[in-house]
């Protein structure tokens, strides 16, 4: 049943494409009252659209600037006067060897990957402190937890969120606040499109080993619902999710 999910004011942060489309879909579909953003407008405009029977709206926004997203949250805050949960799945991964010294993609990275989660956490805090409760929840990766050649940045930033989101728990377990993070292995998304390295590529193709290896997005989202479709006394800390052949 749907019952933890129903009536939730829930904001996605990336969610104009990949798995925070199919999430913003999925929780539509359960009842969830949903604000989608993101930076591409006419992305968000569409599935907004394709939305209309159920209670979505989007808001631009840049995750890597904290009044974009604040601004996110203002929206619910007029809306509905409250945020249950707020999604930071917003993303990048231009994966390189260190040795490319691609400074201003490690940057990007951990502008968006990290500072993008920081934002998101900065914005909703005051609110659910004073709710007295809600559900903060991002997305990690294996990436997390595992490092190889070509991700040793993005790891890193994947490592941090799942350190960040780690210390929220544990500092805001009494204020009712639940920290989530969902953490998938390959997932079939536009998220490589962002690698335009062709010795990565290969390393990449080469360690997939199988095409059509990755989840779907909407397996992801499922285990979103999953999460969130929880009693407040329960909380999923971590959903760790790989495609079943992946290594
Ligand atoms: P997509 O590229 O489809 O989605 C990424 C989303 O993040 C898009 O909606 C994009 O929107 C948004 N985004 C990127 N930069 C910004 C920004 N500065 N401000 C606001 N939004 C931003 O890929 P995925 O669905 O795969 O990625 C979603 C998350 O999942 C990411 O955090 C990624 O690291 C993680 N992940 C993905 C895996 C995979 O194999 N695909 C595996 C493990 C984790 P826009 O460009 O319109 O701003």
């Amino acid at each position: 049943s749907n019952q933890y999910i129903n009536n939730k004011v829930v904001i996605i942060m990336g969610a104009s494409s990949g798995i925070g489309e199919a999430t913003a879909r999925r929780l539509a579909e359960d009842g969830a009252k949903v604000i989608i953003s993101a930076r591409r407008e006419d992305r968000l405009k569409k599935i907004a659209a394709s939305l209309s029977a159920y209670e979505v709206n989007y808001q631009v926004a840049d995750v890597r600037v904290f009044e974009d997203v604040q601004s996110v949250v203002k929206l619910a805050m007029t809306k509905y006067g409250r945020v249950d949960v707020l999604y930071n799945n917003a993303g990048i991964m231009p994966l390189n060897p260190l040795s490319q010294l691609r400074l201003d993609e490690w940057r990007a990275m951990l502008d968006t990957n990290i500072m993008g989660v920081l934002n998101g956490i900065a914005a909703v805090l005051p609110i659910m402190e004073k709710q007295g409760g809600g559900q903060i929840l991002a997305t990690d990766s294996v990436a997390g937890h595992v490092v190889e050649q070509t991700s040793a940045v993005y790891a890193g930033t994947k490592f941090a969120v799942r350190a960040i989101m780690e210390g929220l728990r544990q500092e805001e377990k009494d204020q009712g606040i639940r920290s989530t993070i969902i953490s998938p292995g390959l997932v079939d998304t536009e998220l490589y499109t962002t690698v335009d390295d062709a010795e990565t590529q290969a390393y990449l193709k080469q360690k997939a080993k199988i095409d059509g290896l990755g989840l779907n997005p909407e397996t992801v989202a499922n285990a979103v619902a999953f999460a969130i479709n929880q009693p407040a006394g329960a909380t999923v800390n971590e959903v760790l999710i790989r495609p079943t052949k992946q290594e």
